[in-house]
C-alpha cells in the first residue's frame, strides 16, 4: 500500500532502484491508485513503490532522499531543463552555465526581491548568497568571504561579477554621479579581463590569473574602500600559445584600435605578429575587437587611469608585439647571434621607440649576458635559441609588470578605507588542470586548488560540526576527506617539493634531472608521490582531484621568475616615466625566491561537499517526517503513544540499524540506511 508520491505526474522522469544496476532513469507512463508505472530506459517495466526526483527536480540537494551521484546530476539536469541554473546544497549555491544571456534573471526587479528575503525563501540564486554574506555583516558585524569554484568556462568569473554587482546594489549610493567606489569595482573587471583574459580551448574568455576582491564596508553598511588582488598571472601565453587558442584580449583589440592609434604603433594585422599567428585564432565569435578596445578605454576612464597613463599602456602592449617579430641569426662567433635582417631591425627599433629605451642597449641585452665573477666582468654572447629565450623573458617580464602595475593602479585609485571592519571578499580562481603535458603553471594553479579544497574542507566540516552540536549528537565519528597530506609534500617547510625547488634554483650546478632524482630520493615512499617508471624527469602527484604528471624540465627556470639583469638595466633607463616605473631599481640582495607564500588559502569543489556529508549523516529527517515515512514499519510503536523522539529511536531499533543518531529535533542517519529503510517499507 503506498500512495503515488504527489509530485510524480504521467512523463515524470525518475530514477528507480534496480536490483542488478543499483539505478536505472525512466519515465512514469500511467498513475494509478495502487501503482506508479515506469518504463525504463533499459527497456524494462517496473512498478516502483517510490520513486525520486519529482519534475523539476528540488531546489535543495539536501532535500533528495538518497544523496547519490545520479541522483545529484539528474536533479541539475532538471532543474536546468526549465532554464533553473541555480540549486542549493544547504548553504552552497550549485550553478550550472546557462550559455545563453538570461536578462530578466539578474535585473533590478530581481535585486529588489532578493533584497533582505530570508534564505530558502525565494528561489535559489546568486544574489541570495551575496544577501546573506550582507546582512551577517549588518546585523552580527561579521565579514564573509564568498568562494566560486568550478572548472574552466563553468561561469566563476561571470557570476563573481554578478556577485558584485548585487553587493553594490546593496551597498552603493543612489543616484551618486561620477566615479563612485563602486562603479570603479565594477569597471575594474573589463579592465583585469583585457589584460588577464584569453581564449583557451575551454573558454573564450578564460581567465588566466587569480583574484580576491575584498569590498570593504562602513558602519552603515555603505562600500567604503576595496582591495583587488591578484594570484600568478600565466606569463608564458604572452610569447606562447597554440591553436585554437589566443594570447591575452589587449593584443587583438590594440590590432583593432582607430586608425590613428595603429599608426602611431605601427600596428597593422593581427597575423603580422609572432605573438599572435602562431594559433590561427584571431576573431572571437560575437566580439567587435574594435568596441572592446574603445570599451576597455572606458573603463579604465572610470577605474581612474589616466589619458596619458593609458596611451603608455597601449605602447607597451604595442611593444611587446614588436618585440616578438625581433629574429635572430648565427654570428660570425661561435655560440653568438646577430639581428637577422632588416625586417628583425626594424622591429628591434620600434620596440626602442616605443619603450623609450636605446636601440643598442635593446640590441645588447638580447644577445648578451653580462656574468659579474669577484674578479671580473665577462660579456657573454648567446646563440640564436638563447638569444629568443632572452627575447622572450623580456616579454613576459614586461607584460606581467604592466598587469601588476594595473592592479596597484586600480588600489590605488579605488582607495582603501582604513577604518572599515568588516568586508566581503569575493574569490574567483582558476579551476583544477591536467593536461597531457603539464608543466609548473599546472603545478601552481593544482596546488592553488589543494589549498582552496582543504580550506573548504575544513569550512564545510565546521558546518557539519555546528549542526551536530546543536543537535546534541556526538559527532566524533564523523571522518572527512583531508588534502593535508597532499599539501604537506607540496609546501612543508623544510622538505616540501616547494623548498626543494627553491633549494635547487640557489644552487648554480642543479640541473631539472638533478631536481627530479632529489624529488625520487625524498618522497620514495610517500603514497601522494608516484615516480612514473620510465621517466627520468618527470613525477605524478596524487591530487584530491585525480593524478596529474608534472614534467620538471621547466620548473626551475619558471620558479626562478628574477628579471635578467641586463633587461632591468634597460628599462630602468628608459626615458618613459612610464617604462620606468615598472622597473624600479632593485635593492642589491633581492634575491628572488618562489611566489607561493602570497597564494591565497581559501577554497572548495561541488561534489567534494557533497562527499564530506556522506561520509557524515547524509540524510537528516526531522521526528515528524521520519515518523511519516518509516511509522509503517512499526505500527505498535506508532499505536504506543509515545513521544516522536521516542518513537524513532524503537523503530530505528527495532530495524537493527546501527551508528545513526538521534538529535534534538532530526534523525541523522548514515550514507544508505535511507535506502534500507525504505527497501524494508516496501516489503511491508
Ligand atoms: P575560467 O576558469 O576559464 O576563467 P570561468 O569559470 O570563469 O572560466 P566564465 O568566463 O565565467 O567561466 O564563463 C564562461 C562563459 O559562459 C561566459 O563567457 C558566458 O558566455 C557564459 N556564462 C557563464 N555564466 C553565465 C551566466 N550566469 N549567464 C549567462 N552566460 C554565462
Ligand atoms: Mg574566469
Amino acid at each position: 500500500m503506498v500512495a503515488a508520491p504527489v509530485n510524480i505526474i504521467v512523463g515524470s522522469h525518475v530514477w528507480v532502484e534496480h536490483p542488478e544496476l543499483a539505478w536505472v532513469d525512466g519515465e512514469v507512463f500511467k498513475i494509478s491508485a495502487e501503482e506508479v508505472h515506469v518504463h525504463t530506459t533499459n527497456g524494462q517495466t517496473v512498478f516502483p513503490k517510490d520513486t525520486e526526483a519529482p519534475p523539476g527536480g528540488v531546489d535543495d540537494m539536501t532535500k533528495l532522499s538518497y544523496l547519490h551521484e545520479p541522483g545529484v546530476l539528474h536533479n541539475l539536469a532538471a532543474r536546468y531543463e526549465l532554464n533553473e541554473i541555480y540549486t542549493y546544497t544547504g548553504n552552497i549555491l550549485i550553478a550550472i552555465n546557462p550559455f545563453q544571456r538570461l536578462p530578466h534573471l539578474y535585473d533590478t526587479h530581481m535585486m529588489e526581491q532578493y533584497k533582505g528575503a530570508q534564505f530558502g525563501e525565494l528561489s535559489p540564486h546568486v544574489f541570495a548568497i551575496a544577501d546573506v554574506a550582507y546582512r551577517a555583516m549588518i546585523n552580527e558585524g561579521k565579514s564573509n568571504s564568498i568562494l566560486v569554484s568550478g572548472e574552466s568556462g563553468a561561469g566563476k568569473t561571470e557570476t563573481t561579477k554578478m556577485l558584485m554587482r548585487y553587493l553594490a546594489y546593496l551597498g552603493g549610493r543612489s543616484g551618486v554621479e561620477g566615479r563612485t567606489v563602486e562603479q570603479q569595482v565594477l569597471e575594474s573587471n573589463p579592465v583585469l579581463e583585457a589584460f588577464g583574459n584569453a581564449k583557451t580551448v575551454r573558454n573564450n574568455n578564460s581567465s588566466r590569473f587569480g583574484k580576491f576582491v575584498e569590498l570593504q564596508f562602513d558602519k552603515n553598511g555603505r562600500i567604503s574602500g576595496a582591495a583587488v588582488r591578484t594570484y600568478l598571472l600565466e606569463r608564458s601565453r604572452v610569447c606562447q600559445i597554440s591553436d585554437p587558442e589566443r594570447n591575452y584580449h589587449c593584443f587583438y583589440l590594440l590590432c583593432a584600435a582607430p586608425p590613428e592609434v595603429r599608426e602611431k604603433f605601427k600596428l597593422g594585422d593581427p597575423k603580422s605578429f609572432h605573438y599572435l599567428n602562431q594559433s590561427n585564432c584571431y576573431a572571437l565569435d560575437g566580439v567587435d575587437d574594435t568596441e572592446e578596445y574603445l570599451a576597455t578605454r572606458r573603463a579604465m576612464d572610470i577605474v581612474g587611469i589616466s589619458e596619458e597613463e593609458q596611451d603608455a599602456i597601449f605602447r607597451v602592449v604595442a611593444a611587446i608585439l614588436h618585440l616578438g617579430n625581433i629574429e635572430f641569426a648565427k654570428g660570425e662567433e661561435a655560440d653568438s647571434s646577430v639581428i637577422k635582417d632588416e625586417k628583425s631591425r626594424f622591429h628591434l627599433n620600434t620596440t626602442a621607440e616605443l619603450l623609450k629605451c636605446d636601440a643598442k642597449s635593446l640590441e645588447d641585452a638580447l644577445i648578451n649576458r653580462v656574468m659579474v665573477t669577484p674578479e671580473e666582468v665577462i660579456t657573454r654572447t648567446l646563440d640564436p635559441v638563447a638569444a629568443v629565450g632572452s627575447r622572450d623573458a623580456l616579454a613576459k617580464t614586461v607584460y606581467s609588470r604592466l598587469f601588476d602595475w594595473l592592479v596597484d593602479k586600480i588600489n590605488s585609485s579605488i582607495g582603501q578605507d582604513p577604518n572599515s571592519r568588516t568586508i566581503i571578499g569575493v574569490l574567483d580562481i582558476y579551476g583544477f588542470e591536467s593536461f597531457k603535458l603539464n608543466s609548473f603553471e599546472q603545478f601552481c594553479i593544482n596546488f592553488t586548488n589543494e589549498k582552496l579544497q582543504q580550506h573548504f574542507n575544513q569550512h564545510v566540516f565546521k558546518m557539519e560540526q555546528e549542526e551536530y552540536t546543536k543537535e546534541e549528537i556526538n559527532w566524533s565519528y564523523i571522518e572527512f576527506v583531508d588534502n593535508q597530506d597532499v599539501l604537506d609534500l607540496i609546501e612543508k617547510k623544510p622538505g616540501g617539493i616547494i623548498a626543494l625547488l627553491d633549494e635547487a634554483c640557489m644552487f648554480p650546478k642543479s640541473t631539472h634531472e638533478t631536481f627530479a632524482q632529489k624529488l625520487y630520493q625524498t618522497f620514495k615512499s610517500n603514497k601522494r608521490f608516484i615516480k612514473p617508471k620510465l621517466s627520468r624527469t618527470s613525477f605524478t602527484i596524487s591530487h584530491y582531484a585525480g593524478e596529474v604528471t608534472y614534467l620538471a624540465d621547466l620548473f626551475l627556470d619558471k620558479n626562478k621568475d628574477y628579471v635578467v639583469a641586463e633587461h632591468q638595466v634597460l628599462l630602468t633607463a628608459s626615458k618613459c616615466p612610464f617604462v620606468s616605473g615598472l622597473f624600479p631599481p632593485l635593492p642589491e640582495e633581492s634575491s628572488k625566491s618562489s611566489k607561493f607564500s602570497s597564494i591565497g588559502s581559501r577554497f572548495k569543489g561541488v561534489l567534494e561537499a557533497i562527499r564530506i556529508s556522506c561520509a557524515g549523516y547524509p540524510t537528516r529527517r526531522t521526528f515528524y517526517e521520519f515518523l511519516h515515512r518509516f511509522g509503517v514499519l512499526a505500527p505498535d510503536v506508532l499505536d504506543g503513544n509515545y513521544d516522536d523522539k521516542v518513537a524513532c529511536e524503537k523503530i530505528l531499533d527495532k530495524m537493527g540499524l546501527k551508528g545513526y543518531q538521534i538529535g534534538k529535533t532530526k534523525v541523522f542517519l548514515r550514507a544508505g540506511q535511507m535506502a534500507e529503510l525504505d527497501a524494508r517499507r516496501a516489503e511491508v
